[in-house]
């Protein structure tokens, strides 16, 4: 195993040197990391494709154009968001400099999963070094293919001394996290998210953690069932339903539900004809682990669409499970591949209920045109974030804080909330000797009197 001490140890160097301060390095990254996604993009789709059969168009849009994203709002607002912020001062303040500094907290780690395995990791790289920090970055050893490819491409196109890729598994991560990190940024599940803390508590470590859980979806009867079916399914589909942000079962009434099975029937038929597997535009299982894990789940309830597996090919068709019950398997953990279990409630309250008796999701989505029905379960549950009419698309909206609340995470990026998580807002109140001021602040000192505490 590589001496990650060392490793530490001269990154710290850089950063006490000064190097990733100016805003000319940063920016010269932030450039570099677009023309990387320029030129690296067929490398990185043929990683996705061997990693989790991912199509082009998915790997394209949803690692690639999302990671660029970020860079060119990172780029266009560097010079403003690390500017110094002057708040508001108090009068006793008046002949003062009040003044918020952004400082780079040092030696960022970031460790990445396998389910979006290169814009999880690239995305929070960026932020860290667009904040002024040294990175060191774990991608996931579950997708290998796209961690060999980070490991040599970001050496290639960003500075060697002050970024670093550390390829390795649970031994390697384990290691690592024995060092003294300024910042962790961890996106994986809440199981390792826990250890991580832990890990990161002994040095009083500041973490973001983005983390998982099971995101409920309520659909009421007055949604337009059509456009419903197809974002809920369409969120679930994408990535072969290995999406941290995936719907993960349904709250409905049973006529809602019979509705639903209809029409997702045609849907699924229109976008993947009658045998997905055949269909270029399904992902499969990550490894054989998560595909066993999934497949016990088809015995719960009901299934009332697809239900086909292929060990083979580690191929699970989606599918809708009905007659699920709150106590089995599938509503226990995350279930994070094409499965939806539907689970049978009579109104809002009862979905409110059921939600709150839960862990926090990271996301709730709700699908109705009731106004009155979106305000009360939106202020009647906790979650990291909210959906109304809609699945995943709130991921994409950068001016909103991504991240989970309770056990799905601590902590939220995205747009200016990224480079918010890399620094410290150092506040300095600057002073000169100005004879006035010290006529103004000289009730402080002894010897005092109740008169004095009038001031
Ligand atoms: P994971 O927690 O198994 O692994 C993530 C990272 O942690 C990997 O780099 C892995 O090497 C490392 N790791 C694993 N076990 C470890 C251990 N014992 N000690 C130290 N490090 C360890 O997660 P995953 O399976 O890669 O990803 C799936 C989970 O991530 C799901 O729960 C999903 O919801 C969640 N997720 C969350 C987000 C988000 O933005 N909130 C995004 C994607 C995935």
């Amino acid at each position: 195993m590589a001496d990650y001490a060392s490793l530490v140890d001269r990154t710290r160097t850089v950063f006490l040197s000064g190097k990733t301060r100016s805003l000319e390095w940063r920016k010269k990254q932030l450039k570099q990391t677009l023309l990387m996604l320029e030129e690296c993009e067929q490398e990185i789709i043929s990683a996705l494709a061997t990693d989790l059969h991912k199509c082009k168009f998915e790997t394209v849009s949803t690692e690639i154009k999302f990671t660029e994203g970020e860079v060119i709002e990172l780029l266009r607002h560097l010079k403003e968001w690390s500017a110094d912020e002057k708040p508001s001062k108090a009068i006793v303040n008046i002949l003062d400099k009040v003044e918020i500094k952004k400082e780079p907290y040092g030696i960022v780690l970031v460790i990445g999963p396998w389910n979006y395995p290169f814009q999880l990791c690239v995305v929070p790289l960026i932020g860290a070094i667009a904040a002024g920090n040294c990175v060191i970055l774990k991608p996931s050893e579950l997708s290998s293919a796209t961690s060999a490819v980070l490991a040599k491409i970001i050496p290639k196109y960003l500075d060697q001394e002050c970024i670093h890729v550390v390829v390795g598994g649970v031994s390697e991560t384990t290691e690592l996290l024995k060092q003294r990190f300024d910042y962790i940024f961890y996106t994986g599940s809440t199981t390792v998210g826990k250890i991580i803390g832990n890990a990161a508590n002994k040095f009083l470590t500041p973490v973001t953690l983005e983390l998982g859980g099971k995101s409920p979806v309520y659909v009421d009867n007055t949604a337009d069932l059509e456009i419903s079916v197809k974002r809920i399914l369409w969120g679930k589909c994408i990535n072969g339903g290995q999406t941290c942000i995936a719907p993960d079962y349904v709250l409905c009434t049973e006529e809602v539900q019979n509705k639903f099975i209809e029409k997702a029937k045609h849907i699924l038929k229109e976008w993947y004809a009658d045998n997905p597997k055949e269909s270029p535009d399904f992902t499969r299982i990550i490894n054989e682990n998560h595909y066993q894990r999934l497949v016990k789940y088809l015995n719960n309830g009901k299934v009332a669409i697809g239900g086909d597996c292929d060990a083979r090919e580690r191929y699970i068709s989606p599918t809708i499970l009905i007659d699920v019950k709150p106590t089995d398997p599938v509503m226990q953990d995350e279930i994070f591949g094409p499965i939806l279990p539907f689970i049978n409630i009579n109104n809002a309250y009862e979905a409110i209920n059921f939600i709150n008796s839960r862990e926090s999701p990271l996301v709730l989505y709700i699908f109705s045109k009731d106004r009155k029905v979106q305000d009360l379960l939106i202020s009647q549950t906790r979650s990291g974030s909210v959906g109304v009419n809609e699945t995943l698309m709130q991921y994409c909206v950068d001016t909103l804080p991504f991240g989970g609340v309770g056990n799905s995470g601590i902590g939220a990026y995205h747009g200016k909330y990224t480079y918010d998580t890399f620094v410290h807002k150092k506040g300095c109140l600057i002073k000169d000797f100005n004879k006035l001021g010290e006529i103004l602040g000289s009730c402080r000192y002894p010897p005092y009197s109740d008169k004095k505490l009038s001031f």
